[in-house]
């Protein structure tokens, strides 16, 4: 990537306003586009789906497949530098776009976090430098392979090497009957087989890497999932052990260093029971870009994910992010929109809006909806930021919003 940085504002090379692209058309697409544009960029986004969210507010929208030749060749004509929003964008399109215009991350990052037996790999490889390693896993490619998994690595996970999220693709499995079974069922693609770890808690760290080698982390989240989807993300200073968190930091910075990352990477952590009355920290996986336990940064930091993400997409500085308010995130699932008044109701039935006016009544509320045009139960609609001046504030807050949405309460 030319390290020369394309200034909002301007006229670039190409003698049009300066714009930004990312492949990918879904929220963290949206709430990218939503920072370029509050910094002056033009925008651009494709994604096949017309009422995309982000496609619906970016200047330019271009309905195409992500391997189309022709949406990609128009990608490039409108834009300066090109991001991505979703780990599965196809690697070939990233390398033809990265062939004529800046690309971050890269197609190389993209590839090894779209494959859990590559992404594992580099967290071995990173182990050394980090101090944090995975938990013990075999590659299952082949039948013999099957055969070979070491007995210790049971109970486990059998988790799908590639296109898996929010659970999807994973089957718990108990000894080696279970483990043959749960393959067949995955219809025998490679996959990974996870020890099943014995977890505390769960935190991830973002990072943001500029084309210099620049990097800055962000503060430690503390994550609480639901039916394999994120539900809570807690960020304040306790919520997850300062030598924890500091070492959770440290070994991000390794693994975006490793890979000579540009852009914003979000790496997932467990922390487990080491055995001896204490906790250990494992590196479970990585996304190449914001994530959603990122969102608190919106409106707890002075610098959000996304806006790092513009940064470092432009060559711009990324200063060191100071969180100013504690926070607590709590993710809007599609399924609020069929809980009216604390009263489930079937999913056939009309949705009715959550309700904002009391939620927005709280001081720190902060509410951000995707666009989506209609709610599905487990459809990220949207996430609401709750900070506050001190801890016992924010904590109190959120169990006012959780009370008034249905849901359950903090741990
Ligand atoms: P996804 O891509 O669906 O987020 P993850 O690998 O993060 O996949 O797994 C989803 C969740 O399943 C984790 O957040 C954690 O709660 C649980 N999990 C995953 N792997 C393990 C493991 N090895 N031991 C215990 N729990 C796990
Ligand atoms: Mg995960």
């Amino acid at each position: 990537m030319s390290l020369k940085p394309l200034l909002p504002g301007a006229l670039s090379d190409r003698g049009q306003q300066m714009t930004l692209g990312v492949m990918g058309g879904g929220q963290l697409g949206r709430m990218f586009v939503q920072a370029a544009q509050a910094m002056g960029y033009f925008t651009a986004v494709l994604d096949p789906d017309p009422a995309s969210p982000a496609g619906l507010v970016a200047h330019f929208h271009i309905e195409t497949a992500y391997d189309d030749e022709q949406g990609l060749a128009q990608l490039m004509q409108r834009c300066d530098a090109i991001t991505t929003e979703f780990e599965n964008v196809p690697a070939p399109a990233l390398i033809t776009l990265g062939a004529h215009r800046p690309v971050a991350p890269s197609a190389n990052c993209v590839a090894v976090a779209q494959d859990r037996i590559q992404e594992k790999a580099h967290f071995v490889q990173c182990g050394p430098i980090s101090g944090v390693y995975p938990a013990p896993y075999a590659a299952i490619e082949t039948p013999e392979l099957l055969a070979a998994v070491p007995a210790d690595l049971l109970p486990g996970i059998l988790k799908t090497a590639r296109l898996g999220y929010d659970g999807k693709g994973q089957i718990r499995v108990k000894d080696r009957a279970e483990l043959a079974a749960a393959w067949d069922r995955l219809g025998q693609v490679p996959c990974v087989l996870e020890k099943l770890m014995p977890l505390q808690s769960e935190c991830s760290v973002i990072v943001a890497r500029g084309a210099d080698g620049q990097v800055v982390a962000f503060p430690v989240q503390k994550n609480t999932h639901h039916d394999g989807i994120l539900a809570i993300t807690e960020v304040f200073e306790g919520a997850v052990p300062a030598e924890l968190a500091a070492r959770a930091q440290a070994s991000t910075v390794a693994i975006a260093n490793h890979l000579n990352y540009v852009g914003v990477l979000c790496v997932e952590y467990f922390v487990v029971d080491n055995g001896q009355g204490g906790s250990d920290l494992i590196v479970n996986e990585m996304a190449p870009r914001p994530h959603n336990s990122g969102h608190y940064t919106q409106n707890a930091c002075d610098l959000s994910q996304f806006e790092a993400q513009v940064r470092a997409l432009a060559g711009l500085p990324l200063p060191r992010p100071r969180q100013h308010s504690p926070a607590i995130m709590v993710n809007l699932l599609g399924d609020l929109w069929f809980n009216a008044n604390g009263v489930r109701s079937a999913a056939s039935e009309q949705p009715v809006a959550p309700p904002w006016a009391q939620v927005l009544a709280l001081p720190g509320t902060h509410l951000h909806l995707y666009g989506k045009l209609s709610a599905r139960p487990g459809r990220k609609m949207g996430h609401l930021n709750i900070t506050g001046a001190s801890v016992a504030q924010v904590r109190e807050t959120a169990s006012k919003v959780l009370a008034l949405l249905g849901l359950p309460a903090l741990d």
